[in-house]
């Protein structure tokens, strides 16, 4: 199906039932005939935009970096021959005016150029006065306001159809144990609560990093309320030039496809039910504030006496004890360790502050 049988959901009522937009396509186009065999196996399938990346950024050199403009005429062909909506990767200004010159339906820009604002910059300039959709992944780094400044500079140059694609962020070193990137679902949650109205696309691909993982994290993305996936798809994982291991077949991803159906979610929550629920939880909320002011009292008066007595504020044993005995703890109440580690650590910092008398802070903007 081409997506221009379809209006993009740039502004999305989040009542109405839309149907998602799914991105798939390899990770890059390697050759016409990759390329042409992955589509047409696709162009069965709802797919909104064939992807493929034509120049590729990568973070070390010595990898395939693409078949660079080359391979305009090869999606091109794509377009014409299955009726598919082509979209590329743009990482320069010259990228822009090639794909826009060539009739390309849209583009993305990727996690290693969003995290530099010359670089935005210099592409939205590109796309001045262009109508194309843009898709944004979020940057390498868990910072929503590089994020959201690389939307504002593509939507402050006239483009109306933005959308977000949230691909995780790069751990501190590859692990084969975890996904390739790190989820934090969070920052994907506070770009939703920040702009509501850009659709919010999940690429379980880079984020899992291994293609027995992507069906699990598209079925988290439905469920979670994303308005789409974007999907690596290639007719040969094996063979492929870049990111071989995380690749889909076409068969694959129409198992997934029409596993879907099932956990998409789309009403809003009106029953009274989930109101009271809300009402519990939010007088959980207000206990849970009044006593970790409580413990921070205990911990300004252990500051004063510190100070009495010339301690140093930061007694780092201390605190491997307190982590130690709260994880045993939590671990009988059910609650995760990282999420105890997370907690204990921040609630830490803040009594340290308070005891270095920093404590007066300015109101949090919301
Ligand atoms: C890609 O989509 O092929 C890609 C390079 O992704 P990212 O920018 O998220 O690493
Ligand atoms: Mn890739």
């Amino acid at each position: 199906m081409s997506e221009h049988s379809e209006p993009l959901p740039s502004t999305p009522s989040r009542n109405a039932p839309l149907p998602l937009v799914i991105v798939a396509g390899p990770c890059s186009a390697e050759s016409p005939e990759q390329i042409l065999a992955t589509a047409e196996a696709l162009a069965h399938l709802p797919i909104t935009y064939f992807r493929a990346g034509l120049w590729k950024p990568r973070t070390r050199p010595g990898n395939f970096e693409g078949v660079g403009e080359e391979g305009i005429s090869w999606l091109t062909d794509v377009k014409s021959r299955t009726g598919l909506s082509v979209m590329t990767e743009v990482s320069l200004p010259e990228h822009v005016q090639k794909v826009l010159s060539a009739g390309i339906d849209a583009v993305w820009l990727g996690a290693r150029t969003v995290s530099n604002p010359f670089a935005v910059q210099a592409i939205a300039d590109a796309l001045k006065g262009a109508q194309i959709p843009v898709f944004i992944k979020n940057p390498i780094s868990p910072d929503v306001s590089l994020w959201r400044g690389a939307i504002e500079r593509i939507q402050q140059v006239g483009i109306t159809h933005v959308s977000a694609v949230f691909r995780g962020f790069s751990p501190i070193y590859a692990s084969k144990l975890g996904y390739r990137n790190t989820p934090s679902w969070s920052v994907a949650f506070e770009l939703r609560r920040q702009m509501p109205h850009i659709p919010l696309i999940c690429d379980p691909s880079h984020i899992t990093g291994r293609q027995y993982e992507v069906e699990g994290m598209c079925i988290e993305a439905v469920e979670l309320g994303f308005d789409g996936i974007m999907v690596e798809t290639h007719i040969s994982p094996r063979t492929a030039k870049s990111d071989a291991q995380q690749q889909v077949t076409p068969g694959q991803l129409s198992n997934i496809l029409c596993n879907l159906q099932t956990y998409r979610r789309q009403a809003q929550p009106q029953n009274s039910d989930l109101e009271n629920y809300r009402k519990l939880l939010s007088e959980i909320d207000d206990t849970l504030l009044t006593v970790i002011a409580k413990r921070m009292e205990v911990a300004r008066e252990i500051g004063n006496y510190k100070r009495v007595h010339h301690i140093p504020v930061l007694q780092l044993e201390h605190f491997s004890h307190v982590l130690e005995t709260n994880m045993i703890r939590a671990r009988k109440l059910n609650l995760p360790d990282e999420f105890v580690y997370n907690l204990f650590t921040c609630i830490h910092e803040l009594s340290t502050r308070i005891q270095l008398n920093e404590s007066k802070e300015q109101p949090h903007k919301l």
